[in-house]
């Protein structure tokens, strides 16, 4: 095995940098969901972590390792919400600047979460312009330091903080199941699981419209598409980070996916039963499992719930059966 990018000592340094600045989200387990499946499910509710998703966490592990000069000039990112968001309230805690390049289309409530945690918008065309050159170039003119949604040691490491608290919790593992995106958190938890739980398998869940990480563990290489058009509006990265690959190729089973009809099906389960306001991207997990991705029956599962921001409006289309794909 090749040297991995990041270690469960990276993780664990995180974790108690995070320590009393991000929530220790709760396990759920739900009855029905054990008896629709046959497996014992454990269900980490990062759709309760500040800001609304697991992406605090390596964003404020990021800007907390910042120089005094890095602090000074302030911090730049690209994203379709979450790690904007998790940008613009982390660099707020810790008394940095924080521009976000956006996509125009991003959903209401993210742009104006963004703004009101206090970072400057910046917004560009995700069909025409690339987000990253776009922060890249902001990066350059004004000093800032770029922090990416995912392809960052830090941020990876920060996000596999939510895979510990959960194994800490509820004890090892046979299975653990985590959304894709970049692979940031995906990478992050494989580190944690495979330190905590060796015996625990990795897989993680994609959109099928947007089966990139799928293609590029099938190639050995990262395979590159355009932006899918999927209902889960914050996994729709075109590529994995390299750093996240380095770590996927290593350690997960696989990744599988899912179609935006199972997505909206796995929400409305987890509304309905587990009374849970979850975002599309947030179900992934959940939906591979309740459309019988892969056989979880007798065991113990782990499955990251990863956020829950949603306009209300979306919501109530998606669970009415009328929503579009973003
Ligand atoms: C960013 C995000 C993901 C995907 O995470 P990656 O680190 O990009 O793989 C999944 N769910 C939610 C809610 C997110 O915000």
């Amino acid at each position: 095995m090749n040297e991995l990018p990041i270690s469960f000592d990276d993780v664990a340094r995180a974790h108690e940098r995070l320590h009393g600045v991000v929530h220790r989200t709760p396990v759920w387990t739900s009855a029905t969901a054990d008896a629709l499946t046959g497996a014992r499910l454990f269900f980490k509710c990062e759709h309760l972590q500040r800001m609304g998703a697991f992406k605090i966490r390596g964003a404020y592990n990021a800007i907390a390792q910042f120089t005094p000069q890095q602090r000074n000039a302030g911090v730049v990112t690209f994203s379709s919400g979450n790690h904007a968001q998790a940008i613009a309230l982390a660099a707020r805690l810790l008394g940095v600047r924080a521009v976000v390049a956006m996509p125009a289309d991003a959903p209401q409530a993210k742009r104006d979460a963004t703004r009101g945690y206090g970072a400057e918008v910046r917004s560009y065309d995700r069909y025409a312009e690339d987000g990253q050159a776009v922060a890249s170039q902001l990066a350059r003119e004004d000093g800032l330091t770029l922090i990416p949604p995912f392809d960052h040691l830090h941020v990876m490491a920060g996000q596999g903080t939510a895979a510990k608290e959960l194994i800490e919790d509820v004890g090892e593992l046979d299975l653990l199941l985590t959304p894709v995106g970049g692979g940031g958190l995906l990478s992050g938890c494989a580190v944690t699981a495979r330190a905590m739980s060796p015996a625990c398998r990795i897989v993680g869940v994609e959109p099928e419209a947007g089966n990139d990480g799928q293609r590029s563990l099938a190639a050995g290489a990262i395979v590159r598409i355009e932006t899918p058009r999927t209902v889960a509006d914050a996994a729709q990265s075109r590529y994995l980070g390299e750093h996240p690959f380095q770590v996927l190729r290593q350690l997960v089973q696989g990744i599988l996916t899912v179609t935006d009809g199972e997505i909206v099906e796995a929400m409305r389960f987890v509304a309905g039963r587990m009374k849970a306001v979850v975002e599309p991207t947030g179900c992934l997990a959940v939906a591979a499992v309740l459309a019988n991705k892969i056989d979880v029956r007798g065991q113990r599962v782990g499955i990251v719930l990863s956020g829950g921001n949603v306009d209300m409006a979306r919501y109530a289309a998606l669970l009415a059966g009328g929503a579009q794909p973003a």
